[in-house]
């Protein structure tokens, strides 16, 4: 047996479970070992019953000194047995729903088992009723006398994530199984490193540990110990992928010739802010030098980024050399195409569209295409379609990625792959905590514009009810201004009774908003229609833009100032962020109104998030707080490996050790050819090497 083995090959597992285990993504030995419980129940503690004095779990042990039968009503009964321990009495009971044509006993194992006179260890949860103490059974164990030894008991006992056809049970059979047998468990990268001696037990005895600990204490530990390998495996192939940067040097030379630049600067209406230009300065220093680029752009929704990007791509551009812009989706691939366009209206610039549906056209590729080869074209702006094998680049030597955290790593990393090493600048909205920063853009160095342009005023959120916040909406227009209102869904869907877009757009239309122009915008409409509606909708010949999330990311109408949010409850934090930063884009004060249906505390708890702060960072990490690290990093990062013992939250320490000590192995061993490194290699190797490979193209 080994880290490979199938599982279904585990004595007493077999093909049935092995199904029922895949479930859980669980199909070899390494999987179930590396398979960490999500809590432990303590049952080391044993309460004296007349102690027990709160409503919650306890572990109790006594004797059984009478058992009763009640039927509660048609479809449930309860079997209860008092429980002696000389202290006091209390009631154990056993719930079961009643089948009327079952032919066994619902009850027949716990007869058998609560038989009077035994004794009895039991775990549940505890509570006193008009002064009697009883106990829901979680789990029990009928022992001989108080010195009996117990499976169950006496210890820290895990609590497995579980689904149908998996007990707890079966998971802690088959560990204890697995584990016994193996005599190398798993390979170490930090007891065999001598240098790196922690207070921490050796990945072998942690993995043992977490399954099986004798407390609390021990098992922290070891989770750490398994998180310490986790985060530095992860350090040591991004500061491989760092120092390879380093080491490639770009056969391209920038110079700033000012030719499109500073025409660009003259026909802007504003100036860039402090925060814009430091970033601007870090990009171009960048370019500048003879490493190539790999950089983070983060910035607050509305904070200007784009024409940050778009002074990087001038400065390419002026050089002589192709940039290409990837966007998440057509629509807004199609507005910075827009954009663009305006902005550098006058200059000697060429700029091309590619998404799918401009491919589609024969015409236009037999157009575009050679233009792009021979160099005519100097930015593409587009979707991941610019990526296609048959788009070739004359000199391609910058890419940049908007709304990076919408794509997928592979995505990204076939983007950057285009072209001959190219510059590569990344962009994103969603700001995140040090921990998170460090593991997933480890390898990257980050920009930060904290500011936003001036004379803006904080966008004003308010949950409202419908009615008041379309007669909000008409006070806005008779001022001249735009509204969207978004819609989770396109078309009605019978499961779930939401208003969609389609039909309240028609009903809006006549009624409430029969006296304005309402226009509607969803992801099933074909790319052009799409296009034309939005380019009416920013020449104002639109009231109201009603539109389902295809505007979450990057639309930009700097006179719309009321965005009214249906559903709101059913969306998360980033995205509704998102969604509000559709607006606040100009100088006009501006509104998003959350209506939600939403009646839970914890979705009422979110929504007072978003009426309190138009903060970026803070909005992220209260999401990170009440999500949790596991989905969070999964909107933001696409395809990033999940750690099964680290916690990038709570972990920040391990975090910066592992990233010190990565910098150390690596600058020793850049290879890592030396005997003590062999299972790290191994490791990387092994289960890091499409996010190595994926790493290493950046
Ligand atoms: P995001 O960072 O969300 O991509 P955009 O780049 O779309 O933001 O910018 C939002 C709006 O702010 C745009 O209309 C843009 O023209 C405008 N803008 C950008 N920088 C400034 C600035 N320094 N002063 C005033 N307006 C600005
Ligand atoms: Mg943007």
């Amino acid at each position: 047996m080994d880290l490979t083995t199938d599982i279904k090959y585990v004595k007493g597992i077999g093909p049935k479970r092995a199904l029922a285990l895949s479930k859980l993504s669980i199909n070899t030995v390494e999987d179930l070992i590396t398979f960490f419980p999500r809590a432990y129940q303590d049952r080391t503690i044993r309460t004296k019953i007349s102690n027990i004095l709160f409503n919650q779990h306890y572990c109790i042990f006594g004797k059984i000194t009478g058992t009763h039968i009640k039927k509660l009503s048609t479809k449930l009964s309860v079997f209860s047995a008092n429980i002696n321990d000389g202290s006091g009495i209390i009631i154990a009971n056993f719930f079961r729903k009643v089948n009327p044509y079952a032919k066994f006993d619902i009850f027949a194992t716990i007869k058998k088992d609560f038989k009077i006179n035994s004794f009895v260890y039991i775990y549940g949860m505890c509570e006193i009723k008009f002064w009697q103490k009883q106990v829901s059974v979680d789990d029990y164990e009928i022992v001989e006398n108080e010195n009996s030894s117990t499976e169950k008991f006496n210890k820290l006992v895990p609590v497995y994530n579980l689904t149908t056809g998996i007990t707890q049970k079966n998971i802690s059979s088959a560990l204890k199984l697995v584990l016994n047998n193996m005599a190398n468990i798993y390979p170490d990268i930090i007891s065999n490193n001598v240098k790196y001696k922690t207070n921490l037990p050796s990945i072998s005895s942690a993995i043992k540990t977490i399954h099986f600990p004798n407390s609390l204490q021990e098992a922290e530990l070891a989770r750490q110990s398994f998180a310490l390998q986790e985060f530095l495996l992860l350090q040591i192939i991004l500061t491989k992928a760092k120092q390879k940067n380093v080491i490639k040097q770009k056969g391209i030379r920038y110079e700033i010739k000012r030719n499109l630049l500073t025409p660009f600067k003259k026909k802007l209406n504003f100036e860039f802010t402090n925060a814009q230009k430091k970033a601007i300065n870090e990009i171009f220093s960048d370019m500048m030098s003879t490493k190539i680029m790999n950089r983070m752009l983060m910035g607050d929704v509305g904070s200007g980024k784009t024409v940050v990007a778009l002074s990087a791509i001038l400065l390419a551009v002026e050089n002589g050399y192709q940039t290409a812009i990837v966007a998440p989706t057509e629509l807004l691939a199609e507005q910075h195409y827009l954009t663009f366009k305006n902005m550098l209206k006058g200059l000697n610039v060429n700029i091309e569209l590619v998404t799918s549906s401009t491919l589609k056209s024969k015409k236009k590729q037999k157009e575009i295409l050679p233009q792009i080869e021979n160099g005519t074209t100097n930015i593409i702006v587009g979707t991941h379609s610019v990526m296609q094998d048959r788009i070739n680049f004359k000199n391609l030597s910058l890419v940049i990625i908007d709304e990076q955290h919408r794509f997928g790593v592979l995505q990204k990393a076939s983007a950057v792959a285009k072209g001959n090493n190219p510059d590569v600048l990344m962009m994103t909205a969603t700001p995140i905590p040090r921990g998170l920063a460090m593991t997933i853009y480890g390898e990257m160095s980050v920009s930060v514009i904290d500011e936003l342009p001036p004379s803006r005023t904080p966008i004003e959120t308010y949950c409202l009810s419908e009615n008041i916040a379309y007669m909000n909406a008409k006070e806005e227009i008779e001022k001249g201004n735009q509204i969207y209102i978004v819609y989770p869904l396109v078309d009605e869907s019978d499961k779930i009774e939401l208003k969609s877009a389609t039909q309240e757009a028609q009903k809006l239309s006549n009624t409430v908003f029969k006296n304005n122009k309402v226009a509607l915008l969803h992801g099933k409409m074909k790319p052009k229609e799409k296009n034309d509606v939005m380019i009416k909708f920013k020449n104002k010949e639109y009231d109201i833009l009603i539109a389902t999330t295809v505007i979450e990311v990057g639309i930009d109408v700097p006179n719309a100032t009321m965005i009214i949010i249906q559903h709101a409850n059913r969306y998360g934090l980033a995205t509704l962020h998102q969604l509000r930063g559709r607006v606040g884009r100009g100088q006009k004060k501006s509104f998003c109104i959350l209506v939600s249906d939403a009646k839970g505390k914890i979705a009422k708890q979110r929504l007072k998030i978003m009426t309190s702060t138009c903060d970026g960072f803070k909005i992220a990490s209260e999401d990170l707080k009440m999500r949790g690290p596991g989905e969070f990093t999964g909107t933001i990062q696409h395809g990033f490996p999940e750690f099964k013992a680290g916690d990038i939250i709570k972990d920040v320490k391990l975090i910066e050790y592992a990233k010190q000590v990565a910098i150390d192995i690596i600058s020793k061993d850049p290879e890592l050819l030396l005997p003590e490194n062999v299972n790290i290699n191994f490791l990387i190797n092994n289960k890091y090497s499409n996010l190595s490979k994926i790493i290493n193209v950046g």
